[in-house]
């Protein structure tokens, strides 16, 4: 049995560089509805959030991988420690962090919300989706629910009394959540009849909070088919009196829970809604037919969030194996490999375990500065509601884009990065001695729920390049193009700025091919491309962002010299922006090509062909 031994480690002055040096994040603080926060209050945050990561969550991460959680007598028992964290991740008031002040939140900007959120989920993803659930629940009932329901409900998940879910998928309805069955019929008393089964539910039942709210997609009779017909309920798993107190269990059964290759601690549960036709919910809120416009507000976040568990996974699995790669000694220098007495190095001075760490560095910084990026969009778009709105509505115009490209991209890297952890580590990185493997089988979730990356890859060519007359997608480009003309002749990165632009040129011929193929309805085209399509959207974007990163680092290196502590850090953030610049972005215009080239191959294959077994 695995001991209570932390292995997560994060690097906060690479955190502190995305929030104030790049994204400056002070520029919002002290101002409506961040008045509460300053920089020293921010600064203070981080490390205390570290602390909990590595001293409460990240000690329980292997323990809760080993033993998983266990259904006795119908209900789920999570592993060992992990009521405890609960315990001290609410007293800490974590989950609450970004929530709104008004609501009972600590109104913290969600870049820091979400710089929490990392430094939790890469300490112990498992334990971070219990709060990150509630959390997203709670916000629901926040925006939708009556007055009632907010009073009822959304202090006590805030102050992990009550747990909380999203139930959407059910055996049959899973990317298609519009062919949702669970049923919901009027009582006499407001309330509705809950019947149906909603499957892979995570923390649909555990043993942390005393009650769990679990937030239902349900159709009521009579309503049309298809995600229009759908409406929002609150079901909670112990019916809540109007004093506050819990009364009777309120028919959801926890049928079973998923045993799975990853996030063992997390259960995934299938619930049974009104079993014995007992099962009440009300409407989350006032409104019918509402529930997949209201959920959307959930999956979103939920989708960034994801995104966030990426790079989590990826930040630690790189941290852990640059360490090892400086311990571990194997073979000699490349300049001394025909001396059979040369000293044997450590494997950090081989060139391909540096090409492997520095690229993990790339794709790490890469994403997290893409997810930052996102969720300042979405600050800056709070900070600017009022006093200028069409600025704002720009802010919410990118968050749009860049939530598909966040999500998919971000998870795909996080497994990448996983694997190279453990290439890199070499037979070692496969052992369960060594955190890797674990990230690695924790991380290939993320690619999957919260609708599967190729979802969201139709989303953003079928919506959001669309939205607006394309005018967000616009806006992208121009600004692109503003830095490329601002940097094209850098001292230090005029090559990568290079690169950058002609990527930048090729995938603006995107939009003509996916324009011409939906004016000739070839939609298998869009579908077959648009994996490629979001992925060099994403290429584009992270080695702008990193670009942009490394001239802040350049300037900064001008003052410095070489001893002192910054400097190497500045040094590896233009190398690392170079390296992405260089090594991924050519490959920007060969998906451009690959995309053009129109391949139906595999519309075409006939079903018979693919195996003759
Ligand atoms: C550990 C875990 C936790 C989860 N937590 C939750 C939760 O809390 N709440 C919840 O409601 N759900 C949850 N889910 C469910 C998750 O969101 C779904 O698994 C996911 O949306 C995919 O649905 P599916 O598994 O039914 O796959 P399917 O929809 O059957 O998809 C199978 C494959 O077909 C592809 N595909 C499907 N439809 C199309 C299409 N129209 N065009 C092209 N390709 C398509 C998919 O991309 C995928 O590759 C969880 C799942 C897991 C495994």
């Amino acid at each position: 049995m695995a001991q209570a031994v932390n292995r997560y480690k994060a690097d906060l002055r690479e955190i502190e560089f995305v929030l104030f040096e790049q994204l400056k994040l002070q520029e919002l603080l002290g101002k409506p509805p961040f008045e509460q926060w300053g920089e020293e209050e921010v600064r203070m945050v981080l490390p205390e959030v570290y602390r909990f990561a590595t001293e409460v969550s990240g000690p329980i991460n292997q323990i809760g991988d080993q033993e998983g959680c266990k259904l006795v007598d119908g209900h789920v028992k999570t592993p060992t420690g992990f009521k405890e964290a609960w315990k001290r991740f609410n007293e800490a008031g974590w989950g609450g962090l970004s929530v709104d002040a008004a609501h009972g939140g600590q109104g913290a900007p969600r870049t820091l919300g979400s710089v929490a959120n990392e430094l939790i989920s890469g300490s112990n993803t498992s334990f971070q989706m219990y709060g990150g659930l509630t959390i997203g629940a709670a916000e629901l009932i926040m925006s939708f629910g009556t007055d009632e329901q907010r009073h009822l409900y959304v202090p006590k998940m805030l102050e992990g009394q009550f747990g909380g879910t999203m139930c959407l998928t059910e055996p049959h309805a899973g990317s298609d959540v519009g062919d949702c069955n669970t049923s919901a019929v009027k009582n006499a008393d407001g309330t509705y009849r809950i019947k149906g089964t909603k499957i892979f539910i995570s923390g649909g039942d555990h043993d942390l909070a005393d009650n769990i709210v679990h937030m239902v997609l349900a159709r009521i009779e009579g309503a049309p088919k298809g995600t229009k017909g759908l409406s929002l309920f609150i079901v909670p798993k112990r019916w809540v009196k109007p004093d506050g107190t819990l009364g009777d269990f309120n028919d959801v059964i926890t049928a079973s829970i998923e045993h799975k290759m990853g996030i063992c601690a997390s259960s995934t549960c299938v619930l049974n809604f009104g079993e014995n036709d007992a099962c009440r919910g009300y409407l989350c809120g006032t409104l019918e037919h509402q529930g997949i416009a209201q959920m959307f507000q959930m999956m979103n976040g939920a989708r960034i969030l994801v995104g966030v568990q990426g790079v989590a996974a990826a930040s630690s699995a790189y941290l852990n194996a640059l360490e090892y790669a400086k311990e571990r000694k194997q073979g000699s220098s490349i300049a001394a490999m025909k001396d059979p007495n040369a000293p044997r190095v450590p494997i950090i001075q081989h060139p391909d375990v540096r090409r492997m760490l520095l690229d993990m560095k790339s794709r790490v910084e890469g994403i997290r500065l893409l997810g930052l990026t996102l969720t300042s969009h979405l600050d800056r778009a709070s900070v600017l509601a009022k006093s200028d709105p069409d600025r704002a509505a720009y802010h919410r115009g990118q968050v749009d884009l860049l939530t598909p490209i966040f999500k998919s991209y971000a998870t795909d890297q996080g497994f990448q990065v996983a694997a190279t952890a453990i290439q890199t580590y070499g037979g070692a990185g496969f052992l369960k001695d060594h955190p890797a493997e674990q990230y690695c089988r924790d991380a290939k979730i993320f690619s999957i729920y919260e609708g599967t990356n190729h979802i969201q890859a139709l989303d953003l060519v079928g919506r959001k390049l669309r939205q607006q007359g394309g005018k967000p997608a616009l806006d992208f480009f121009g600004e692109v193009a503003r830095f490329i003309e601002t940097h094209a002749s850098h001292p230090r990165l005029a090559s990568g700025i290079e690169e950058l632009r002609k990527a930048h040129a090729a995938a603006g011929q995107v939009f003509g091919k996916l324009m011409e193929w939906g004016k000739a309805g070839a939609v298998d085209l869009t579908s077959l491309t648009a994996n490629r399509v979001l992925e060099l959207m994403a290429e584009l974007t992270v080695g702008w962002l990193l670009l942009e990163g490394a001239t802040i680092a350049h300037e900064r290196l001008s003052e410095l010299s070489e001893g002192q502590p910054d400097y190497a850090f500045y040094v590896g953030k233009c190398h690392a922006a170079l390296f992405y610049a260089l090594n991924t972005l050519p490959g920007v215009s060969s998906k451009v090509e690959i995309i053009a080239r129109a391949d139906r191959s595999a519309v075409e294959i006939p079903e018979e062909a693919f195996a003759t077994v």
